[in-house]
């Protein structure tokens, strides 16, 4: 163990999350990657970086308890906490599954709670945190087929503000990200005409970068941020002001 800060990034493997671990090893941190089921990002993730990934399902409240406990002892005490996980089950409502309704809730929302949960007693008791929730421009407009994404990304904004309030005594800071449509495997799902028909609504005229994240998350974890809490920050090319 050294005297570096520890983040754990949830889905650090790949995408936004990837981009948000490598900044912040560039700022000095040591980092946990916690990602689901994909071996070989985990295996490429730790070749790049020198640093370990560790699988754990976000949604499940014992195995966020147990991989927290286990960074903890390979690395140290956790100061930055990163809820980057997440999923879409896209359907319009009316043939929405309770399944996919259930999925999203749990990994994008729940996951909050219970990764924050097996984090907060250590900073609490430290009076030192950062706790980051990656959510979502559709979470603060709403979006057509996204019912569940957007009901779990406005309730990751609530609980932001919540813990905030909760926290800042302990000099705990809590904040939310809600990117716009940033290049990753998650948008590569959109089709080519949807995507078009997307980018003609943002100002800036083209999608975001995964890199573009995580500028706003090495922020938000840094000393600098010590008096921002409890804010939504939005980055997303000028699609939505809120
Ligand atoms: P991605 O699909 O490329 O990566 C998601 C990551 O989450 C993966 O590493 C995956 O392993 C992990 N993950 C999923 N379910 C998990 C589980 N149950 N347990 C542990 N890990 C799990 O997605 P991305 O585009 O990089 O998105 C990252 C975050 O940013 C998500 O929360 C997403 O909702 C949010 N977001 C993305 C965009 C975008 O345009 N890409 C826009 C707004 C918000």
């Amino acid at each position: 163990m050294t005297n570096q800060k520890v983040a754990i990034v949830t889905g650090g493997t790949r995408g936004i999350g990837l981009a948000i671990a490598r900044q912040l090893k560039a700022d000095g941190f040591r980092v946990a990657a916690v990602y689901g089921h994909d071996k070989n990002a985990a295996k490429a993730f730790e070749t790049e970086t020198g640093e370990k990934a560790f699988q754990a399902d976000v949604s499940d409240y014992d195995a966020c308890q147990k991989v927290v406990q286990k960074i903890e002892k390979e690395l140290g005490e956790i100061h930055t906490l990163v809820n980057n996980a997440g999923i879409t089950r896209d359907s319009s409502f009316h043939k929405m599954q309770p399944q996919a309704w259930h999925e999203v809730i749990h990994t994008n929302l729940n996951s909050c709670f219970n990764m924050s949960h097996a984090v907060i007693p250590g900073m609490r008791e430290r009076k030192a945190g950062r706790i980051i929730n990656i959510s979502s421009i559709n979470g603060q407009k709403g979006q057509f087929g996204q019912t569940n994404y957007a009901a779990a990304k406005a309730g990751m904004i609530g609980f932001t503000k919540s813990l905030a309030l909760e926290s800042a005594s302990r000099k705990i800071t809590v904040n939310a990200i809600c990117p716009g449509y940033i290049e990753t495997d998650m948008t590569s799902k959109i089709s080519a005409d949807i995507l078009t028909a997307i980018i003609g609504h943002i100002p800036v005229g083209r999608m975001g970068r995964p890199e573009e994240i995580a500028y706003m998350t090495s922020f938000l974890a840094s000393d600098k941020a010590a008096f921002v809490t409890g804010a939504t920050l939005s980055v997303n090319g000028g699609q939505y002001m809120a």
